[in-house]
Formats: structure tokens, C-alpha cells, sequence
């Protein structure tokens, strides 16, 4: 399918049920417990099937249309976070933003309106930002600083695979750094990667911020980010991006296994 046709359809996915969110949890490192979940977007498209967000996004962002979806999206995460908070589940959200989102002025108080709309409290949302996208983010200080001073986290996604990271991580107000699965993948065999993400732990430290390690597949990478001392972890092998309608069930299972695995 060409780009204009994809950007049709996507437009007349908004508000649909082709478009759904899932939701991955993030762990303590601590104590096993689910900290928060990163809503991930999904579109199953009735003639191509599913479609990347990698594709769609991108796109969307070019074409002017990434507004209204995220408009879209802060609706349908916050609706679910508040659902799950009424079910007795406590946690944390986190939604991805564009760079193009934050261009707009009053996007921090968009994002305000919505958690009062909704009642999530600006402590318990975290927005992540690729680290691709930060470059045109230093002209968005502004931008960023509301989303501060208003109490909202800021996570610097996918660190470690874009450029000038360190610059900006300094002057950026960001609250916690993700580590990208590259390194967390290769930590486990590679000595060298093994020392890049015990210097992003210790840099994330240092700068006062929270690590979390990001693309988890199994237990030796569970117990190696534990044992350097990262504070949260994500992955396949804690949990795959879920329907909203399975997270208790996750909870518990994840609980029972955690205390099995002594690491
Ligand atoms: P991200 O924010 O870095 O999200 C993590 C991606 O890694 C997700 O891919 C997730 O499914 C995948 N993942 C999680 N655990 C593992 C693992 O253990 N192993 C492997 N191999 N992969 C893992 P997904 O859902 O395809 O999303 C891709 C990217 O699209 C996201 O990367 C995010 O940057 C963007 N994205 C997703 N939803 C949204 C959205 O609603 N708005 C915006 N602006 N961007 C979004
Ligand atoms: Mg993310
Ligand atoms: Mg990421």
C-alpha cells in the first residue's frame, strides 16, 4: 500500500476499533512489582492486517495527522488507566510522544486537561521520547519544562542509538533514561556492551534519574540488569504488550514467578 493511500485508511482508523492500544508492564527490579504500563498502539487493518506502529507513525507525523492521534490516544490510555485504578490495580502510565506533538505550545496543556478529565494524577504519568527525535527536542525546552513544572515524568527512550545523547541528556529535564534492547541483548555476551549499560545505570544515577532496561527475553538478562543495579526492566520474558483486559492476570502470575526465580 503507497504512503497516501496508508495515511487514508489510518485517518479512518481514528476512533475505531481498528485502532487499540496494548499495554506492556514494567517491573521493579526491587521487589518484582509492577511499577507501569507503556501503551503501545496497534492497528489491525480489515485488508492488510496489522501494521507496524514503526510504519504508520513516521508517517502520521509527516502528514499532519499525529495530533489527533495522540489526542486519540491520551483519551483511550487514560480511560483504561482509570478503569484499571477502579479494578483495585495500581501503576503507573506511560505513553509514547512525538517530537511533532511537542511542537505545539499548548500540548502541555492538552496533556494536563486530560489527566484532570480523567483523574490520573500527573505523578503517575510518565511521556517517552525517542532519542532520534531529540535533536529538534533542544528548541522544545520549553515545551518540556511545563511538562515538569506540571509534575508529568519524561523518559528518554531507546537510549543509546541516536546522536549527541549525552548533550542533551544534560540539558534536557528528563526524569528517567531507557536503555535500548541492543545493549541490554548483548550485555549478557559482550564484555564491552556489558560495560555501556553499567555506565547508562550509573550515568542515569548520577544525573538523578531512574534506569530502565528495555527488551528483557530471558532470566539471564533479568538477573544481569538487577545485579547492575538498574531500577525497572521490560521485556518479553516479564511480559509481552497484553490486551488491557489480561493485566490482573499477568499481575498474578508475574507474582508467583518472580518469587521462584532468586535472582
Ligand atoms: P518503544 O517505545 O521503544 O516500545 C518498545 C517496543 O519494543 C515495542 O514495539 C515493544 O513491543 C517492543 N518490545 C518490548 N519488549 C521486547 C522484547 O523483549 N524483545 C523485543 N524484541 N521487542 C520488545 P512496538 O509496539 O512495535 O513499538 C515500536 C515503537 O513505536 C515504540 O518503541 C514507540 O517508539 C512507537 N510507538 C508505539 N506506540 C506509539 C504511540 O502510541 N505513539 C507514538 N508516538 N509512538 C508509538
Ligand atoms: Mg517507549
Ligand atoms: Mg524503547
Amino acid at each position: 500500500m503507497n504512503d497516501d493511500a496508508l495515511l487514508d485508511r489510518l485517518e479512518a482508523a481514528i476512533g475505531t476499533d481498528a485502532l487499540r492500544y496494548c499495554y506492556q508492564p514494567k517491573v521493579s527490579l526491587s521487589d518484582g512489582k509492577l511499577r507501569r504500563v507503556e501503551a503501545l498502539i496497534r492497528w489491525d487493518d480489515e485488508v492488510h492486517g496489522t501494521i507496524g506502529p514503526d510504519r504508520f507513525i513516521p508517517l502520521a507525523e509527516e502528514n499532519g495527522l499525529i495530533d489527533s492521534l495522540t489526542r486519540w490516544g491520551l483519551d483511550t490510555a487514560f480511560r483504561q488507566w482509570r478503569e484499571w485504578t477502579d479494578q483495585g490495580i495500581e501503576c503507573e502510565l506511560a505513553f509514547n510522544i512525538s517530537a511533532r506533538s511537542l511542537e505545539a505550545l499548548d500540548f502541555p496543556d492538552l496533556v494536563e486537561a486530560k489527566t484532570a478529565e480523567y483523574g490520573v494524577p500527573a505523578s503517575c504519568l510518565v511521556l517517552e521520547l525517542t532519542e532520534g527525535s531529540t535533536q529538534t527536542l533542544i528548541n522544545l525546552m520549553d515545551t518540556l519544562t511545563r511538562f515538569r513544572i506540571k509534575g508529568i515524568g519524561l523518559a528518554i527512550d531507546d537510549f543509546g542509538t541516536g546522536y549527541s545523547t549525552l548533550k542533551l541528556l544534560r540539558m534536557l529535564p528528563f526524569t528517567e533514561l531507557k536503555i535500548d534492547r541492543f545493549f541490554v541483548r548483548d550485555a549478557e555476551r559482550s564484555m564491552d556492551s556489558r560495560v555501556i549499560v553499567e555506565a547508562m545505570i550509573g550515568l542515569a544515577h548520577g544525573l538523578g534519574l531512574s534506569a530502565t532496561a528495555e527488551g528483557i527475553e530471558n532470566d539471564a538478562q533479568l538477573s544481569l540488569m538487577k545485579a547492575l543495579g538498574c531500577d525497572l526492566a521490560q521485556g518479553y520474558r516479564i511480559g509481552r504488550p497484553l490486551d488491557a483486559a489480561a493485566l490482573p492476570d499477568w499481575q498474578r502470575d508475574w507474582m508467583q514467578e518472580w518469587e521462584t526465580l532468586r535472582l
